[in-house]
């Protein structure tokens, strides 16, 4: 394996900030008038900070975006945290690269490599400013194409959203609170209210019933206490909260809602459902029009002020500013060099945006997140929950349920035809806010100012994608998420097509024919070739050629984000970022065991006797099972949930979660000597790999050795597995194009783990146990939705109602430096075993605290906290617990006290 880097600028570390005296030939970026906005570092040492584009250009995949791909991945998996009566939508069939996939492909010509593989990598690969302005009325003139006409409509619908418009229904007190927000702290409320609060916060999982009957049982007892009924406190907590929702009518089977272009009709133009209730409407004589379903949309910029209100909040939000700071001082310190990565914060897309000014301190960073959910097992997706995720907040805190936002809700049962239409209320209050600009009212200051939320990234899993970036999908001939410009390669006759690398043997399917691709050239995407693309898509003048040029462009439709303020995202393609999730703990695990078990579809050209890759069968596959449930007691119980046993479990709901453990923490020892030599090494490149990338702090030097690793394993996969084989094509999943964008991608906008899709399987699961009421599971959701941001937003507002996150359970005492002891605590001391004793004297003599002679007792405790929130359970209590419930924490280091030990105490 090479370890030449290419042309990867992960090797050699392009500077993301660099000094402009570095950077002559571009002069004129630096003395470009910057905005006087930026207000982390002074004008002149800002402008010395400015990008060096050059740099950037010439380490074209410096640029290259992460991806996320779901291939055949299994069902119904799920978040750890989900519960199982609301499962996330798996994998779905039904995807709009189907449609571009079907027909043979005539136009793709050779000259497609010199995009891929370009031999002159200068001005390939950097993102283009996101301040390049498009035309958007001129590319809407091109329009031909109805169902492209209403993608548009939405679009611009964006580009001129302004608070007041009327579609939107914000009430004058919300939009009056919205530019003036109030200007003071809710002090802490009357007693009774407080005990009202106080017991609708408790009874959060529970129903109005237990609340009322709580609330009968208090006021038996003390009658004279004005304790509010449910629907009053419920009341009082919206208003203190300032969150209302946005409410819009949809059709009754959910193809689309009725806004945008939709906004006016009566009837669904997909199903040919009426929009109100025929009876109704009838008996009124036309006059009450009562809407046959709703859904909520919760307007982001209150719940943004409620961030504010109070002091404490208000100082925990400015973690961003704070570190924005620190970055850029270390940038400044260190040439431009990061040692490590730990947040988005770090990425090249985040910088830049702070260095032109876009993102100025107090502005409020987004990311947006999507997924469907099902309501009952068994059952297709048949809601669609959006959620907004606050990166201004710390990285401990921000995916915490109380700060991740809801942002709308889609009630079933079908899925929605027009995704534009649902995803419009949110993200055209957002637009609005990002032009005017939300007033912001900071406790901790006492001073009002402009924030501008920046949304820095749109996520979902694979086929939610398709709805947010308008792309074909992971099948399509450019079916990388990322459109970095791959073209993929199908069977003849075949529809799929696959990111395969290696051109087969004997292999002329046209369109398709192009020479080996090499994973080190792989261009970035850029936002000027989307666009280009989008303006030949859009021209296209009846559907034939429609779908020619979305076969060739791998654009199905234009994204809705086109349409909000350039400056105020990281754009498009730019800001879908990847789903490390799906891509590791799902699709990745699904490829390797449907090879390794020998499941993996074969074709009649193709024989199974010769896989000698297929060894998990059989009494094999059997043992292996019972050799991963067995290494339960041995993983330390802060890993979440231990792999079940694969070989029965397998089938069964077997989560997300449980693949990452298994596979990739388990994996290298339990696939030893199973696996034939070269496909065990090959697998623990990827291992390799993937641990480094699923870091929260990843060093630089680690992600080039990442990158490399992961490189050699996809290139050595192709050739072992798959052997230039047309009919092994299908082994070449879209997951391993992935794989290629991963270390990339966290130079771009930071480690994977910031944007996965962890934490929006997480409310899903989380608002579902919510859900008490089966007879209307939706509008449940929608209220329980509403419900979560109003509390969120009011503890926010009054951080005293939320638990202490740091409070010692009880009985434990804190030994400092981030050191916690927990119970059980031995009643009375006891004498230490001699070598312990010994140990201890030697410690003490050490630190001239004893004479040597002292026979010590000391109180045994059963769990120390470390300071990275892990928990050491001590042999004292665990000795007594039989096997199968022992969780040992194998994995702490004790090298503190080790250092304290001399080296000729014997340690056995
Ligand atoms: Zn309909
Ligand atoms: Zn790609």
């Amino acid at each position: 394996m090479s370890l030449d880097f290419g042309n990867m600028s992960l090797d050699d570390q392009a500077p993301i900030v660099n000094d402009r005296s570095h950077s002559p030939d571009h002069s004129e970026e630096a003395e470009d008038p910057q905005p006087s906005l930026t207000g982390w570092i002074p004008e002149r040492e800002r402008l010395s900070a400015s990008p060096d584009l050059r740099q950037s250009e010439r380490n074209s995949n410096l640029e290259l975006e992460g991806i996320s791909d779901v291939s055949q991945q299994p069902q119904s998996e799920t978040g750890p945290d989900q519960i199982p009566t609301l499962t996330s939508d798996a994998d779905d069939a039904d995807n709009a690269d189907e449609d571009a996939a079907e027909a043979p492909d005539p136009g793709c010509q050779a000259s497609d490599r010199g995009e891929l593989v370009p031999d002159d990598r200068e001005g390939v690969g950097m993102i283009p400013s996101v301040t390049r302005d498009v035309d958007l009325q001129e590319l809407s003139d091109l329009v031909q194409i109805d169902d492209i006409k209403i993608a548009m409509e939405f679009v611009r619908g964006l580009e001129s959203a302004t608070l007041d418009d009327k579609e939107m229904r914000l009430d004058s007190e919300a939009l009056e609170r919205l530019r003036n927000p109030p200007q003071y702290q809710i002090e802490v409320p009357s007693s009774d209210l407080r005990l009202a609060v106080d017991l609708y916060l408790a009874v959060e999982n529970a129903s109005q019933d237990t609340y009322n009957a709580v609330r009968t049982a208090i006021l038996r007892r003390y009658p004279e206490s004005e304790l509010l009924s449910y629907a009053r406190t419920k009341n009082k907590i919206a208003q203190m909260s300032g969150i209302t929702p946005l409410v819009h009518n949809m059709c009754i089977n959910s193809c689309l809602a009725y806004t945008g272009p939709f906004a006016t009709l009566e009837t669904c133009p997909t199903c040919g459902e009426s929009r109100y209730d025929q009876i109704t409407l009838t008996n009124s004589n036309g006059k009450v029009k009562k809407p046959r379903q709703e859904f909520h949309s919760i307007p982001i910029g209150p719940q943004l002020q409620a961030l504010w209100r109070h002091s404490d909040s208000a100082a925990s939000i400015q973690y961003c500013d704070t570190r924005t700071a620190e970055i850029i001082d270390e940038l400044e310190r260190s040439d431009g060099l990061l040692d490590s990565y730990d947040d988005f914060f770090h990425g090249s897309e985040y910088l830049q945006a702070v260095n032109s000014g876009h993102i100025k301190p107090g502005d409020m960073i987004l990311m947006f997140s999507m997924d469907g959910a099902q309501l009952y097992r068994n059952k297709l997706s048949d809601c669609w929950i959006g959620i907004w995720i606050i990166f201004n907040h710390s990285p401990d805190r921000r995916y915490k349920k109380v700060r991740v936002l809801p942002a709308f809700f889609v009630p079933g049962p079908n899925k929605p035809k027009n995704c534009d239409s649902y995803l419009y209320p949110s993200l055209h209050h957002l637009a609005a806010l990002q032009k005017e600009g939300i007033r912001v009212w900071d406790a901790s200051s006492n001073r009002m100012f402009t924030s501008t939320p920046f949304l820095a990234l749109a996520t979902a899993d694979g086929p939610g994608m398709v709805y947010l970036n308008g792309l074909v999908g992971y099948h399509g001939k450019n079916g990388c998420r990322l459109y970095c410009g791959v073209t993929g390669r199908h069977k003849p006759g075949g529809a799929h097509y696959y990111p395969v690398l290696l051109k087969p043997h004997n292999y002329d399917v046209e369109g398709c024919d192009h020479d080996d691709i090499d994973p080190y050239g792989i261009a970035a995407c850029s936002s000027e070739r989307y666009y280009e693309n989008l303006r030949q898509l859009l021209s296209s003048n009846n559907i034939t050629q429609y779908k020619k040029r979305r076969l060739e462009t791998g654009i199905a439709k234009p994204s809705i984000f086109i349409g909000l303020p350039r400056a105020s995202t990281l754009g498009v393609p730019g800001c879908f970022g990847s789903d490390i999730m799906h891509l590791v703990a799902l699709n990745l695990p699904d490829l390797l065991l449907s090879l390794w078990r020998g499941t993996i579809d074969c074709d009649k050209t193709d024989d199974r006797r010769t896989w000698d890759w297929a060894v998990l069968k059989g009494h094999l596959w059997k043992v292996h099972g019972e050799a991963v449930a067995a290494t339960t007691p041995y993983l330390p119980g802060s890993f979440d949930r231990p792999p079940r046993n694969p070989a029965e479990k397998i089938n069964s709901g077997y989560k997300a979660w449980e693949f990452l453990m298994y596979i990739y923490g388990l994996g290298p020892g339990l696939f030893y000597n199973i696996l034939p030599q070269m496909y065990w090494e090959n697998f623990c490149k990827l291992v390799y790999g993937i641990r480094i990338i699923h870091q929260h702090e990843i060093a630089t030097c680690d992600l080039r050795q990442a990158h490399e690793a992961l490189i050699g394993f996809v290139t050595e996969f192709e050739e072992l597995y798959y052997q230039r084989r047309t009919d092994r094509i299908h082994f070449v999943r879209p997951v391993l194009h992935g794989v290629l964008h991963l270390a990339p991608e966290v130079t771009r906008v930071g480690p994977g783990l910031c944007a996965s899709q962890w934490t929006i399987e997480r409310t899903i699961g989380n608002l579902g146990e919510e859900i008490r009421q089966p007879s209307n599971p939706y509008a449940n959701l929608s209220q329980r939705g509403l419900r979560r941001c109003q509390v969120n937003a009011l503890k926010a507002i009054f951080p005293d109602l939320e638990p202490n996150e740091d409070g010692l359970p009880r009985g434990a005492i804190d030994i400092g430096n981030g050191y916690i002891l927990l119970r059980a605590m031995q009643k009375n001391p006891k004498p230490m075993h001699p070598c312990e004793a010994g140990a201890l004297r030697v410690y003490l003599q050490e630190n001239g605290m004893s004479n040597g002679q002292w026979c010590p007792s000391v109180y045994r405790w059963a769990r120390l906290r470390l300071p990275n929130g892990q928990i050491a359970r001590s042999a004292w209590k665990e000795k007594l617990k039989p096997l199968s419930k022992v969780r040992m924490a194998r994995n702490v280091k004790v090298y503190l006290y080790l250092n304290c030990i001399p080296v000729h105490l014997p340690l056995a």
